[in-house]
């Protein structure tokens, strides 16, 4: 029987990237993965295409920084499947930015998708895993989560406070209520995180820093956390750095 054939699983960002790879491995091991983010074509065609390779997924449009949305995607996924064993909290946004340019809605937009959109996902499913008395949640923190680079203020600060709260929950969570967390961080991975980096003085400089290093293909990082929840239910694996073998820091 595939290691997670009875386990139920949301992924928040899966339209593209780390969430794509990470549900197209979770189905493949048996899970019923719940397919979460805003473009909606993306999602049926993710869910259609696990769903040809003999998987089962459900796909809800969802913006994470809307508290009501991701409770509805908490509560679509009960009604579909009554339970909630997984959640990846993958969704994120990058516009880096450096703080001298005052391209302030960048700041905000990502302390909106990366902070409050994780802790939306986790307020959704923590009622449900607290009465299972069992669920695991991965956070998808980063390298930017342990260093700061130029332009990664604000994106640094999410990926910090991610790690923070991933310590703060399996301190509070594991050993009193079962649930298990997980702080997955990686370096560079060939995604469209980078589209959306709006400053052109770090977009000049970001050429030159991936242009220096090998980006990981997203598919490194689903096996990341394929690893970390088939482990046995009492076993954490607290945290995972995945980087590319030539990315100095
Ligand atoms: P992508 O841009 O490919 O994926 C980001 C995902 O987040 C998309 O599915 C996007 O979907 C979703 N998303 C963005 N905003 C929202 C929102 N408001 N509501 C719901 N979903 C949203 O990048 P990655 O796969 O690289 O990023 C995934 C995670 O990995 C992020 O948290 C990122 O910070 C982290 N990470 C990535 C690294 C890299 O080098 N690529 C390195 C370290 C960490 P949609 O637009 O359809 O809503």
């Amino acid at each position: 029987m595939p290691a997670l054939s009875d386990s139920v699983v949301i992924v928040t960002g899966a339209s593209s990237g780390i969430g794509e790879a990470t549900a197209r491995h979770l189905a493949k091991e048996g899970a019923t993965v719940v397919l979460a983010a805003r473009r909606e074509g993306r999602l049926v065609d993710l869910k259609d295409a696990i769903e040809a390779d003999g998987g089962t997924a459900l796909a809800v449009p969802t913006d994470v920084t809307d508290r009501e949305a991701v409770q509805a995607l908490a509560q679509q996924t009960l009604d579909a499947f009554g339970r909630i064993d997984v959640l990846v909290n993958n969704a994120g946004v990058m516009p880096l930015t450096m703080l001298h340019n005052l391209r302030t809605d960048d700041w905000y937009q990502t302390v909106d998708v990366n902070l409050t959109g994780v802790l939306h996902a986790i307020e959704a499913v923590l009622p449900t895993m607290l009465e299972q008395r069992a669920g695991h949640v991965v956070n998808v923190s980063s390298v930017a989560g342990r260093r700061v680079y130029p332009g990664g203020a604000v994106y640094s600060a999410t990926k910090y406070a991610v790690r923070a709260l991933s310590e703060g929950m399996r301190a509070e969570l594991g050993p009193s209520h079962g649930i298990r967390v997980t702080c997955v961080e990686p370096g560079a991975v060939a995604t469209e995180l980078t589209d959306a980096i709006g400053d052109p003085e770090v977009r000049a400089s970001m050429g030159k820093v991936f242009a220096r290093l090998t980006p990981l293909e997203a598919d490194r990082i689903a096996e990341s956390i394929v690893y970390a929840v088939s482990a046995p239910a009492s076993t954490t694996v607290a945290e995972v750095l995945v980087l590319p073998t030539d990315q100095a820091r």
